[in-house]
């Protein structure tokens, strides 16, 4: 399987308007997929189970997407094996009051993992370049007039990717999906939270809104992720149409990850191994 078609490390262009979302590579139906992404799943909780307890690489996960795309379904599915206490999520809303007085960055800094363990990020710091593009927020915040110039994306950009290096010198992966959906699959999802009562408490009027720039989006994540690939922390773009065809890739991809960081458990000291068999006799006594 060619994973390589949906990373982007900044030698090809990503264009949005060219992008299936409906892709579901060499599977016709959900049902081929299954057993895969099941054997994918397991295969991530040894490997986390190792990366917990060697201490030495942290990982950060980050799911961007348009409303309705399936973020919250993707973390639910595909991370549900892992161990719990290696694993911890933060949902990006609205800034907080106490977040808006400090950088941007400030509020994700606090939740990057510690080695050893896996962040996920559901929205992220990329909100800064995609919400805070679409309806220019920087202009209405307390901030000095030369952070409210027409560069300030630009320069995000920048730091972004600065950022993103800075984590990996640090012991930081840094994993970027954009589950990129049409506007019909959109309009689809949000029916179905109008429709179905379980799905009611997902519903905001913002999704709405919002749909009505839609275009002005696409064109934010074109460029964003344009701007911010490289070859250390590539995006990954899935296509969304399809959920089960996004979680198998995701899975895919979050073990290819894991297989390159390797994690082993570690050796006990040799001093510490002799004495092993010394211990057991003690308990058995
Ligand atoms: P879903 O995709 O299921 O609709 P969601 O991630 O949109 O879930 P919501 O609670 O509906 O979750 O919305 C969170 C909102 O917060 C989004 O509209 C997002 O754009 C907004 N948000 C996140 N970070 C920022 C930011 N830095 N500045 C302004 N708005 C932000
Ligand atoms: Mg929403």
């Amino acid at each position: 399987m060619d994973l390589k078609q949906y990373e982007f490390s900044g030698e090809k262009k990503f264009e949005i308007k060219k992008f299936n979302t409906a892709d579901t590579g060499k599977f016709k139906e959900r049902s081929e997929a299954e057993t895969i992404i099941q054997d994918d799943i397991n295969l991530m909780k040894d490997s986390q189970d190792k990366l917990y307890s060697e201490n030495r690489e942290g990982i950060l996960i980050i799911f961007q997407a348009m409303d309705a795309a399936g973020k919250d379904g993707a973390i639910k599915h595909v991370f549900s094996g892992l161990n719990p206490q290696g694993v911890d999520v933060f949902n990006f809303k609205q800034p907080t009051d106490e977040e808006l007085k400090h950088d941007y960055l400030w509020r994700a800094q606090r939740h990057v993992p510690q080695r050893g363990k896996i962040a996920i990020f559901n929205r992220s710091y990329y909100e800064d370049v995609l919400v805070a593009k679409v309806h220019k927020l920087y202009l209405s915040q307390v901030l000095p007039d030369r952070c409210k110039d027409d560069s300030v994306i630009e320069k995000r950009y920048t730091q972004i990717k600065n950022y993103e290096q800075y984590l990996w010198e640090n012991g930081i992966t840094v994993i970027k999906f954009f589950l990129n959906i049409s506007k019909d699959e959109q309009k689809k999802q949000l029916l179905q939270r109008i429709d179905d009562q379980s799905k009611n408490w997902k519903f905001s009027q913002s999704d709405i809104e919002e749909r009505k720039y839609w275009d002005d989006y696409q064109d934010a994540y074109e460029a964003a992720i344009n701007e911010t690939s490289t070859p250390i922390c590539p995006w990954y773009v899935i296509p969304a149409d399809k959920k089960w065809y996004s979680r198998y890739l995701i899975s895919k991809i979050v073990l290819q990850h894991l297989q390159r960081i390797n994690p082993q458990y570690p050796k006990l000291a040799p001093e510490v191994e002799q004495s092993l068999s010394e211990w057991r006799k003690t308990l058995l006594a």
